[in-house]
C-alpha cells in the first residue's frame, strides 16, 4: 500500500455503483483509472460528521453522538486496516486494503473487490451443500482468524455478513472484512448496540467482560451451528431473553433437526460456546479438529429443511440490515430505544414490520444510482 493518504479519490478512481451500505458507510465498485487491465476495487467511504469536540460555547448538536461515533469507527477501522497490511496480509481469507484516499467526502478504503457474495447468500443458492462444504468453509474463517490472532487482532464483529467470497469461482477464497469495530476498546456508547443483531456476540462482550481472540471462536461457533441448522443457537422471545441465553451459554441440538449431524461437530459447537473463553480452543486448534480437516464431515447431501430454514434466515437478516443501514445513514431522531429493541428481536408486530418496509423501501429508490450527495444528509 502506499503510503500517502491525501490523494483524491476521483483522481485516481473512477465511481461506479454501490456494492452495500453499512450504518456509517457507503461502499461503491470503483475502476483503477491508471492501471493496466483497469483493475476493479471496492471503495469503502467513511463520513466524517463533523468535529469532535464542539466549538467552545456552542450547544450540543443532535449529530454530536453520531460525529464521536463515526470519528472513532473510522479512525479504528484505519488502524487495523494499516496493521492487516503490516502484519496479515496478504493472507487468502483476510480482505486487502490497497490504498487510502481521503477528500472533503470522507476517508476512502480502497479494498480488493469482492464479487462472489456473501457466505449465506451463495451457500442458499448452490445445489449442493453437505458437511464437508460446511468444513471447507470453517476451515476458510478459521485461517483467516489464526493470522488475525497471531498478529493480534481481535475481529469482534464477526458475522456470516463480514465474509465475502473474494469471486464467483467454486473454489473462491472466503474473506473475512469489516474491521470497524476490531479494536475499539469498551465502547460503551449504546448506540454501538444498534449496528447488528447480537447472535454472534460472546457472553463476555455482552458483560462487557474482557474480548479476546477468544470471542471470535465464539462467533464462529454460532456461525457452525447455524450453517448446520439453519438457525441461531440462541433463540428467545425478547432481546433480553436472548442475552441471558448467551450469558449461560444455554442452547441445545433439537433431536429432529441435529440427529442426522455428525457427533464429532456437535462436539466442536459445545467447545467453541463455552462461556469460559479459556475452555473455547484456538483457531489454530480448530483447524486441526478432524472435523474441520474434512476427515469426519459427512459428504451426504444436506436435509432439504436445513437449506430451506437458512434460506428464510438470511432473508430476514438482509432486511432488517438494510432497515438498519437505512435508519442510520438517514434521519438521525429515527435511532429510538424503541427502534433499537425492534430491529433486534425476531418478533416485529405488524405495524413496526410496516415501518421497516417504509425505510427499507426509501434506501431501495435511492438504490443504485446513489451519489456521494445522496449519502451526505
Ligand atoms: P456494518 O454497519 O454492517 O458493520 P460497515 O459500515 O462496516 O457495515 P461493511 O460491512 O464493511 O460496512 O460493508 C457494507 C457492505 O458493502 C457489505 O455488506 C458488502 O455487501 C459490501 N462490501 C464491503 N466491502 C466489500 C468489498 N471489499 N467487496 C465487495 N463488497 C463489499
Amino acid at each position: 500500500m502506499e503510503q500517502e493518504t491525501r490523494k483524491s479519490l476521483s483522481d485516481e478512481y473512477e465511481v461506479t455503483e454501490v456494492l452495500g451500505r453499512g450504518g456509517f458507510s457507503v461502499v461503491r465498485k470503483g475502476i483503477q483509472k491508471c492501471s493496466e487491465g483497469n483493475t476493479s476495487v471496492a471503495i469503502k467511504t467513511l463520513r466524517r460528521f463533523g468535529p469532535l469536540t464542539p466549538s467552545p460555547g456552542s450547544r450540543k448538536s443532535k449529530n454530536s453522538n453520531r460525529a464521536l461515533i463515526s470519528d472513532a469507527l473510522l479512525t479504528n477501522e484505519l488502524l487495523v486496516m494499516r496493521k492487516i497490511v503490516e502484519d496479515v496480509s496478504p493472507h487468502p481469507n483476510v480482505i486487502h486494503l490497497r490504498d487510502v484516499c481521503e477528500d472533503n467526502g470522507g476517508v476512502h478504503l480502497i479494498l480488493e473487490l469482492c464479487s462472489g457474495g456473501e457466505l449465506f447468500d451463495r451457500i442458499v443458492a448452490q445445489a449442493k451443500y453437505n458437511e464437508s462444504e460446511a468444513a471447507a468453509v470453517v476451515r476458510q474463517i478459521a485461517k483467516g482468524l489464526a493470522a488475525l490472532h497471531r498478529a493480534n487482532i481481535v475481529h469482534r464483529d464477526l458475522k456470516p455478513e463480514n465474509c465475502l467470497f473474494l469471486n464467483k469461482d467454486e473454489n473462491s477464497p472466503l474473506k473475512i472484512m469489516d474491521f470497524g469495530l476490531s479494536s475499539v476498546d469498551d465502547f460503551t456508547d449504546p448506540v454501538v448496540g444498534l449496528f447488528g443483531s447480537i447472535d454472534y456476540v460472546s457472553p463476555e462482550a455482552l458483560s462487557r467482560g474482557k474480548i479476546t481472540h477468544k470471542s471470535d471462536i465464539w462467533s464462529l461457533g454460532v456461525i457452525l451451528y447455524i450453517l448446520l441448522s439453519g438457525y441461531p443457537p440462541f433463540i428467545a422471545q425478547s432481546t433480553q431473553q436472548k442475552q441471558q441465553m448467551i450469558l449461560n451459554g444455554q442452547f441445545s441440538f433439537y433431536e429432529k433437526t441435529w440427529k442426522i449431524i455428525s457427533s464429532s461437530v456437535k462436539h466442536l459447537i459445545t467447545s467453541l460456546l463455552k462461556v469460559d473463553p479459556d475452555m473455547r480452543p484456538s483457531a489454530e486448534e480448530i483447524l486441526r479438529h478432524p472435523w474441520v480437516t474434512g476427515d469426519l464431515a459427512k459428504q451426504d447431501q444436506m436435509d432439504a429443511e436445513i437449506v430451506s430454514r437458512l434460506q428464510s434466515f438470511n432473508a430476514r437478516r438482509k432486511f432488517r440490515a438494510a432497515a438498519m443501514a437505512s435508519v442510520l445513514s438517514s434521519s438521525f431522531s429515527l435511532r429510538t430505544k424503541k427502534l433499537k429493541n425492534l430491529v433486534g428481536s425476531y418478533d416485529l408486530k405488524p405495524e413496526e414490520l410496516e415501518n421497516l418496509r417504509i425505510n427499507f423501501k426509501k434506501i431501495c429508490k435511492n438504490g443504485d444510482n446513489a451519489t456521494l450527495s445522496e449519502f451526505e444528509e
